[in-house]
């Protein structure tokens, strides 16, 4: 090999040599010319960089197209920054702060004093196409600090950028991206080598975002935006969030009456109205009694608690910016409750277990209070106060796997009854190798625990991924990820192993030889709170709620006035029957009371006229829209109280 040539390993473990000095590019189009097209970025020893980046020795060389989620990251950034030359364009005084890519496309937060209307969005649009279409290169450069400086208050003139670039820590390069002639910005990249390659994007909404997060700062512009390499994937996406916006919890739950909030209440505190509360009410009690079936029992503990509990936890001073401000009583700090498992402890405690009483299984539907960013808050998917479905187990190491197949078999049931079947396993383990100083303890104690979650999935016969470095800092778990609407992943169910909270708060068992040990504890959530469940489950069903979970089942419709009073004695078996329904005898017309019925979701219509009052009989309509035959009334009961107790998901 001469001087002047190094080695290239390709994925499939090929290697090749290559002169010094060629790009990422070019090595790509060595490979072939589509997949040259097709890449975004590069990846050089598991690190991703420009295409425009000179290869200088011996690397693993990959391409990155836009299907990875780090092409994503890089062809959405690279977006963020067209859009940004566009605004600056047309709004010259505008100053830039952050503009990331984010998991669904990227945004720039921009001071610029008012607010952007959708015709300025318009406009940005059209001045982005001719970015695109120039198809100005990205270009990197690396500078000094003072360099660094000198570029930022001298051609941006931008307080924002000098603040990053104290972010920046010593030592660590510095650099800037320039996008065609006249724009440049502080960004560590990497970037797609030029504009054109953004064939498809789209503006998609304007929010108010504060600088550095903090409502105390000036208030930003936040501009949404996604884009793709061919315009017809924009039209899918576009399609798909259509689709998803009509199932968005806000709106359906404003419609059918479930939840709302006040501004005088406060942020993320939901209110719950009568039919949301009968739906929140239903799940408690359904999981109380799977669960309590299940060998669990149930606590109650209180949502303010001593500091002094929240420091023993190790959660204080570490988790403070999560939670509200404390209350001082009798010269004693006090909080709101995070979260219960310190509480839970506590109560174990008192148990002086033997392994003989072990495992314990607390249950708790517990209230707990968390800051969230006021920017972050969305409906009742992310909210200040939650009630969560929550289980702390204590059982000895030997137990270990069997209580978490046990966990994992009631969440599969649970699940089952909701009609929820897109779901997937994951394990998250700890990376000793790469950061060790992550995880508290014994590596030993980790690898067995990690180790009896995996023989648990096998034994479970689920697929599922093990990722390594996403372990929490107390212990390996598994997650279980739902696929919402929008076609991403949400950890809504978590089985937890913990390892370093029996040890500080000195959580023991007497074991067999009579010996003081620490138990593992489970941390385990099956619908995870409350408020994101129902969030979850009215996105998923469209507001179409299986007939057992609908907070109205059935509505009454007495033809003419004259067939009310039959029509209350046909409400009042039902009820006798277990079947939450209604009864609207208001003078509007028949169909109209049927339409509003189907708008409202409610699965069963029972239409009450003379012939039915005659024969005991009543003739049923689902929300579908579906007439079924008319049944005597006991024949209906019968029918629907089966549906309900089977928890039949087909009306
Ligand atoms: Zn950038
Ligand atoms: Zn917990």
């Amino acid at each position: 090999m001469a001087e002047s040539e190094m080695k290239i390993t390709f994925p499939n473990g090929d290697v090749h040599e290559f002169v010094r000095g060629i790009t990422c590019l070019e090595v790509a189009k060595s490979i072939s010319e589509g997949l040259a097209r097709a890449a975004v970025a590069a990846k050089l020893d598991g690190v991703v960089v420009d295409l425009t980046r000179k290869i200088e020795s011996d690397a693993k060389f990959e391409v990155i197209k836009f299907e990875s989620k780090e092409g994503k990251d890089v062809f959405w950034h690279s977006s963020s920054h067209v859009m940004a030359k566009a605004i600056l364009r047309l709004f010259p005084d505008a100053k830039l702060t952050i503009g990331p890519a984010i998991e669904t496309g990227f945004y720039y937060d921009i001071d610029i004093g008012t607010p952007f209307t959708p015709e300025d969005l318009v406009k940005i649009e059209a001045e982005m196409g001719k970015i695109v279409k120039e198809n100005e290169p990205f270009q990197r450069s690396e500078v000094s600090r003072s360099e660094a400086e000198k570029i930022i208050n001298e051609r941006l003139a931008n307080p924002y950028k000098i603040e990053l670039l104290k972010d920046v820590p010593e030592g660590e390069k510095i650099s800037f991206y320039s996008l065609g002639k006249n724009f440049i910005d502080l960004c560590y990249g990497p970037h797609l080598p030029s504009s054109g390659k953004i064939k498809a994007f789209k503006l998609l909404n304007t929010s108010t975002a504060y600088w550095r997060g903090d409502a105390k700062n000036k208030a930003l512009q936040r501009v949404y935006g996604v884009s793709f390499p061919e315009k017809k994937e924009l039209d899918a996406h576009l399609k798909m969030l259509e689709d998803a916006a009509k199932r968005d919890h806000r709106k359906i739950g404003k419609d059918l009456g479930i939840f709302t909030f006040a501004e005088e209440v406060g942020m993320g505190l939901p209110l719950w109205l009568p039919k949301g509360e009968v739906l929140r009410h239903l799940l408690v009690e359904y999981m109380r009694k799977m669960e309590e079936e299940d060998g669990y029992v149930y606590v109650h503990s209180p949502s303010i608690t001593r500091a002094d509990l929240y420091y023993a936890t190790g959660h204080l001073p570490y988790y403070k910016d999560s939670m509200y401000a404390p209350i001082e009583i009798d010269g004693m700090e006090y909080y709101l409750k995070p979260m219960n498992c310190p509480h839970h402890h506590m109560m174990f405690r008192t148990l002086a277990a033997s392994y003989k009483d072990l495992p314990v299984r607390f249950a708790e539907a517990g209230d707990c209070f968390r800051h969230e960013l006021s920017g972050t808050m969305h409906g009742l998917m992310r909210v200040r106060c939650f009630t969560q479905n929550d289980s702390h187990m204590y059982v000895t190491p030997a137990q270990l796997k069997k209580e978490v197949i046990g966990v994992a078999r009631l969440f599969q049931r649970v699940y089952v009854d909701m009609g929820i079947s897109d779901y997937s396993f994951r394990l998250s383990l700890p990376d000793f190798e790469n950061n060790p100083g992550k995880y508290g303890g014994e590596e030993k104690k980790w690898a067995d625990a990690s180790e009896e979650l995996r023989q648990a999935l096998l034994e479970l016969k689920v697929p599922f991924d093990e990722v390594k470095g996403e372990a929490s800092f107390y212990g390996p778990k598994i997650d279980i990820q739902l696929k919402n609407v929008y076609g991403q992943e949400d950890t809504i169910a978590t089985i937890q192993i913990d390892i370093m909270i029996p040890k500080r708060l000195n959580l023991t068992f007497v074991n067999e030889k009579g010996e003081k040990e620490n138990v593992i504890i489970i941390h385990r959530a099956i619908l995870g709170s409350y408020e994101r469940f129902i969030a979850y489950l009215l996105e998923h069903y469209a507001g179409n709620l299986p007939f057992w979970l609908s907070p109205v089942q059935a509505i009454v419709l007495p033809i003419a006035d004259r067939h009310t009073e039959g029509a209350l004695k046909v409400v009042a078996a039902l009820h006798s029957a277990g079947i939450r329904t209604e009864i609207d005898s208001s003078n509007q017309t028949l169909d109209y009371r049927i339409r509003n019925a189907q708008l409202a979701k409610i699965p069963y219509m029972l239409v009450v006229g003379d012939r039915e009052l005659e024969n005991n009989s009543v003739t049923a309509r689902k929300r579908t829209g579906e007439v079924m035959k008319p049944m005597a009334l006991d024949e209906f009961l019968e029918f629907a109280r089966k549906k309900n107790d089977g928890k039949e998901l087909e009306l």
